[in-house]
């Protein structure tokens, strides 16, 4: 976002991971999990909150993004893994490569043995509400990124998940009430990652793998650029009943809970909005 001159620029508040007083309760002891985008904001938040609850964490990172910190990560998540989980790895992956998403996998699953838990959570946002400003090159990249990326992922990941496997796919609230935040484009991948998810989950029914799908609202995240104009830091959360954006431990539990088989075994093709109270048709 290029900042305007004579505009009063803010930081976004530091995402914060973990909320001191949560309680983990061995909810995924033995499981084997790989998070796409796990080097930032929701999806790092996630991988620590799968490490404490007994998890292998296997998770993707962009290499030289600026604000996001794999070896942050990576230190996080060895403190917090159980004695018996193994260690965490991280992969540099570009998601909207099938190739890419291909030799993550792969490499996870020779390493672990297996798949047992997907999260799709790796995206970029855009912004323009004007269907006349959006570029070609600006479509490709958020569709392959927001869109292939998770079928690429699904595709190759599925023949290492067996019966009692899941994904959890990362949609958002704009996908089902739209936003002023200039989105337009944003919002219609997610709207897709909603039909993917109900689509995916009822395939895979009959073979035992639920797939659900968390839709954030705002989140303070390095996704929302680091400085911009004042009134639009304080617009983030303006329009949640809440008043306020969410930190990225305020979603990571939702993901958590779909992601355990004591938790959720009797759902699929659901979608969770920890969203600050929006609410959400459909
Ligand atoms: P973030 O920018 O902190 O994290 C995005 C992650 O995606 C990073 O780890 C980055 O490395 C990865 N990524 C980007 N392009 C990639 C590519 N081509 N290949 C592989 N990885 C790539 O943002 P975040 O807010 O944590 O976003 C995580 C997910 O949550 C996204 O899908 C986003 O659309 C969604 N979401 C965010 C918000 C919000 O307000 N922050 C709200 C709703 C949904």
């Amino acid at each position: 976002q290029p900042q305007q001159p004579g505009k009063e620029y803010v930081m976004c508040p530091l995402p914060q991971a973990i909320n001191p007083d949560y309680k983990p309760s061995a909810k995924l002891n033995g499981k084997v999990a790989l998070v796409t985008g796990g080097d930032s904001g929701i999806g790092r938040s996630v991988c620590y909150h799968f490490a404490l609850e007994g998890a292998t964490v296997a998770f993707t990172y962009v290499q030289g993004i600026e604000d996001r910190d794999k070896d942050d990560t990576l230190k996080m998540l060895l403190k917090a893994k159980s004695s018996d989980a193994g260690d965490p790895i991280a992969i540099a992956t570009d998601v909207s490569s099938e190739e890419d998403c291909k030799k993550v996998v792969d490499q996870v699953a020779s390493k672990f043995g297996r798949i047992d838990i997907l999260v799709n959570n790796a995206g970029v946002q855009h912004y323009t509400n004007l269907v006349e400003e959006i570029t070609e090159a600006w479509l490709v990249r958020l569709f392959r990124t927001n869109i292939f990326g998770y079928f690429f992922m699904t595709k190759h990941s599925l023949k290492h998940m067996k019966e009692g496997s899941c994904i959890i796919n990362t949609a958002s609230v704009t996908a089902y009430v739209g936003s002023p935040h200039q989105l337009l484009d944003y919002l219609s991948t997610k709207g897709s990652i909603v039909s993917f998810t109900r689509g995916l989950a009822l395939r895979l029914v009959d073979k035992g793998i639920r797939v659900n799908g968390v839709a954030p609202g705002p989140v303070w995240t390095p996704l929302q650029p680091a400085s911009q104009p004042a009134y639009e830091v304080e617009y983030l959360g303006s329009d949640v009943p809440m008043r306020r954006a969410g930190q990225p431990y305020e979603i990571a539990p939702s993901y958590v809970f779909l992601a355990s088989n004591q938790c959720s075994s009797y759902m699929t093709g659901q979608v969770l909005h920890p969203n600050g109270g929006t609410i959400v048709n459909g």
